[in-house]
Order: C-alpha cells, then structure tokens, then sequence
C-alpha cells in the first residue's frame, strides 16, 4: 500500500482495498451527480496514490456524509469517513480549496456543534455568510428572504442555548472526532 493510501486508512479507518468497484455506492449517493470524482473512483484514486487529484477536489466537499454508500456497499466501505479524511489532509496541508462554499459551510457547521452542542441556525448562518463573502448574489437574496420569514415566524432562536452536557461534546472533540 502507498504512503497516501495508508495514512487515508489510518485516519479514516475504513478497509478500502475490499472495494471491487461495483458502484452501488455512487448509484445511490444524492450529491454524485455533482462530483468530477464519483464515489467509486475516489477509493480508487486513494489506492493509487492521488494524493493531488483528491485533495484538490471538489467531490471531497460535496460528500454530505448521509451514509447512503455505507449502507449499499456490499463491503461495509463508509466513504464519508474516507471523505472527511481526505478534508481534513488538505486543510492541514493547506492546498487551495475547491469548493469554498462547501468548506465554509462545514466550518460553520462544526464550529456551532463545538460551541454550544448542537446548530444555532443564525450564529451558523452569519458564520457561513462572512466566511463566503456573498451577501448580494441572487442566492445570498434568497437566504435572506427566507432567514427573514423564518425568524418572524419564530422559527430562528436569535440567542444561542448551550445543550446542558456541553463537555461531553468537547470530551467527543477531544478524542479526536471528524472537525471537518
Ligand atoms: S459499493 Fe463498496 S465495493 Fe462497491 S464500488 Fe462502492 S465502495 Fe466499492
Ligand atoms: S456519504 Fe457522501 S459519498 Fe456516501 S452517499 Fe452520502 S454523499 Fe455520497
């Protein structure tokens, strides 16, 4: 096994060379379709050793973790967790990011899970805006008009609430869970 390939298994500890390219993962993933790496092929590419390729990758950004794969996979093979490893390198290995949005939303997501246990949907949003920098675009107007009518309707808490066992998240976070 390659360098790469064998740092991916450690931190994902997901079994990969068990895939025999079958594809039932990505006949079921929802977000595969927008991948320029299907599901598949990232195992594949992870068993060649492109580092490169993957880590530059929008597919690693799209993956919205929703187990889909794990479950048809015939072989038990968790791609999210393969995905959130693969995230996780080309952060720290500071690689220009392919899907900045995708990368500013899972941020804001985890920062709010670190910081109060669960999301607080509008410290998460102003989070994800900042972070994008798109206030004016059409879809920033979209999300504007529909944070509007979901507060009026009450349906976004304006203060935050820390769940009651908030260190047994930090606790999660400091053995080491998935940030990213
Ligand atoms: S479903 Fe499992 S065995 Fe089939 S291609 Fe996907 S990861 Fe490989
Ligand atoms: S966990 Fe990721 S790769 Fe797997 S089906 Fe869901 S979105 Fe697709």
């Amino acid at each position: 096994m390659n360098d790469f390939a064998r740092e991916v298994q450690l931190r994902s500890r997901e079994n990969f060379n068990l895939c025999y390219q079958c594809k039932k993962c990505t006949a079921g993933c929802p977000t595969a379709e927008f991948m320029e790496i299907k599901p598949n092929e990232i195992i594949r590419h992870v068993q060649y050793g492109n580092k490169e390729k993957l880590l530059t990758s929008e597919a690693i950004w799209l993956c919205v973790a929703c187990e889909t794969c794990g479950e048809r996979c015939p072989n038990d093979i968790k791609i999210s967790r393969i995905a959130s490893a693969l995230r996780r390198m080309a952060i720290e290995e500071k690689v220009e990011i392919a899907d900045k949005t995708g990368y500013s939303f899972n941020t804001s997501f985890v920062e709010s899970i670190k910081k109060y246990g669960r999301v607080h949907e509008t410290t998460f949003l102003i989070s994800y805006k900042l972070k994008t920098k798109d206030f004016f675009s059409e879809a920033a107007m979209n999300d504007m008009k529909t944070g509007i009518k979901l507060f009026m309707r009450g349906k976004l808490p304006f203060f935050p609430k820390k769940i009651k066992d908030i260190n047994s998240i930090k606790n999660i976070f400091k053995n080491n869970a998935p940030e990213i």
